[in-house]
């Protein structure tokens, strides 16, 4: 059952808190209300991966509100938007960075929905110094080390009349200190702790954009810190945190030492697909750049197929040889008003175990796997059975290689061939997947099949192989099988990886142990 706060109300400002980065760290109260949104005002700290839970029919304003440059709209701005939304009677959601109540000016706009008249429900989210402390393996309290934490805005100008900040209370008043927004006046800061009486030697940790894969951390002394974030370079946003606990990093470090952390490594898969082999890449840290170089769509007829499932009996062998396939041809045998009762003739054989897996949906065991999860390994163990005189068919992409229907004719074997799907290029995306290789942050590609391949190289369409190789320079190139890797060395490119067992797990697998080998 729903709890009963699962309601939205017309006419009403939901603040949310989105966390501090991971997308994965919103409340399950703040997704259901992004999921509802009529309106959504969001700021740049609030991940853009969020949006995908907004209706498309949403209107969507980006808020900008990023320190130190241009602010995109004025706080005054943005108050006035979110009454006059909200007096239209609309459903709006107002997102910010972290938790709104921490230094986010939530109250602010609370007041003047207030004042207003409007509605307001807040949600509190996770707020980025908890997040940076638990990412950089920093427990912000710890009963050996202390036993209070305070957070702090650094924004403050330094020299500032009537501060709000007693740092002579500050520097010692709390064993963890947490400062945000400090970066641009970390010197002041720094001067006014060890001034105050902190030692200063008092472990520091700076932790730029925590809890995403672009995380980025330094630890120092508070003699030490101001140097040592110069030297990399560390802009906002960032936390700077304060205390004995942050020696802990040394041995409680693990987000950033996951095997994939800090690889930007592209992904390229037909937009349903794409989920399997993101979700693990992302789970051993790395960053996964999506790009769908094919797109999957219904055939215009369907009357070939609608043919051959008149006469399913008379065929021995159901052969699937992608996940799309499996679908493509359910969807249309359900839409005949046909289901799995109609498959008891034939044996149905699957190319892989996602595909069997896949067909466990439709409620179909498959009867026959490969040993080698392949074209040329499914004709094998076809051959092995004998299929001399047996009606095959086969559902697929309109374009799709020859191999297995020409080996099993050349066996004997009726083969019929239907198309289910097409695979189309996509409509966009040629010019980010450009600019993406030539700012040289790509580690790697990962290919799961050879249209992908070819695909991938039209929506690059590099001039010559010249420029193409300059746009891959330094980028590795994963294949999840020995055909896949063959159109990408037709094509005059390398391949550093192919996994043992051709699947993606597997392919997952081999990616690890080549960086964990020290590859590069
Ligand atoms: N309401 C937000 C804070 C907004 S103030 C929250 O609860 O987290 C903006 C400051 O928050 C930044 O200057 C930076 O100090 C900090 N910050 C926000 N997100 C961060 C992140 N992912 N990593 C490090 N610091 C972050």
């Amino acid at each position: 059952m729903e709890r009963n706060n699962q309601t939205v109300k017309p006419g009403t400002v939901y603040l949310v808190g989105a966390g501090p980065g991971d997308p994965g760290l919103i409340t399950l109260r703040g997704k259901y209300l992004l999921e509802r949104a009529e309106v959504l005002v969001y700021d740049y700290l609030a991940s853009p991966k969020l949006l995908k839970h907004v209706p498309a029919s949403a209107t969507k304003i980006y808020a900008g509100k990023k320190g130190g440059t241009k602010h995109t709209h004025t706080q005054e701005e943005i108050n006035q938007m979110l009454v006059d939304w909200a007096l239209a009677g609309k459903m709006v959601v107002r997102l910010k960075g972290g938790d709104p109540f921490i230094f986010g000016r939530g109250g602010e706009e609370l007041e003047e929905l207030a004042k207003a008249g409007v509605p307001f429900e807040v949600v509190p989210g996770v707020t980025s110094a908890t997040a940076a402390a638990t990412y950089a393996g920093i427990p912000i309290t710890h009963r050996a080390h202390t036993a209070s934490v305070s957070f702090i805005t650094g924004h403050e100008e330094p020299g500032k009349e009537n501060s709000n900040l007693d740092w002579s209370k500050l520097a010692t008043g709390a064993g963890t200190l947490v400062i945000y927004m400090g970066i641009k006046n970390l010197p002041m800061i720094v001067d006014n702790l060890i001034n105050n009486g902190r030692d200063p030697q008092t472990p520091v940790a700076v932790v730029r954009w925590a809890s995403t894969p672009e995380q980025q951390s330094v630890v120092a002394t508070l003699e030490t810190i101001v140097h040592k974030v110069e030297e990399a370079a560390i802009k906002p946003p960032a936390l700077v945190i304060v205390g004995e606990v942050v020696s802990l990093r040394d041995r409680l470090d693990w987000f950033e030492k996951r095997p994939l952390f800090g690889k930007r490594i592209i992904v390229t898969r037909t937009r349903e697909q794409a989920s399997e082999l993101v979700a693990a890449l992302e789970g051993f840290g790395a960053e996964c750049l999506e790009y769908s170089t094919i797109q999957v769509e219904p055939l215009d007829s369907y009357d070939i197929l609608d043919e051959e499932l008149e006469r399913l009996n008379e065929y021995h062998w159901l052969l699937f040889s992608s996940i799309n396939a499996v679908q493509y041809f359910f969807n249309r045998l359900y839409a005949r008003g046909m289901d799995a009762r109609n498959l008891k003739g034939p044996q149905v054989a699957a190319v892989g175990r996602a595909t069997a897996d896949f067909l466990l949906r439709y409620g179909i065991v498959a009867d026959l796997i490969p040993t080698v999860y392949t074209a040329e390994g499914l004709a094998q163990s076809l051959l092995d059975f004998g299929v001399e005189g047996r009606n095959i068919l086969i559902p697929r992409a309109v374009k799709a290689r020859e191999f297995l229907p020409e080996t099993l004719r050349g066996a004997g074997a009726q083969v019929t061939v239907v198309p289910v799907y097409r695979n189309v290029p996509p409509p966009t995306g040629k010019e980010e997947l450009r600019a993406e290789l030539g700012s040289g942050q790509v580690d790697m590609i990962s290919f799961t099949s050879s249209s992908t391949v070819t695909n991938f190289l039209a929506m690059i369409d590099a001039p010559n192989q010249e420029e193409l190789l300059r746009l891959l320079k330094g980028v590795k190139i994963a294949a999840i099988g020995p055909v896949t890797a063959k159109t990408i060395t037709d094509n005059g490119l390398t391949v550093d990886i192919i996994p043992t067992e051709f699947t993606i797990p597997s392919m997952v697998a081999a990616m690890v142990a080549y960086y964990e080998a020290g590859g590069h």
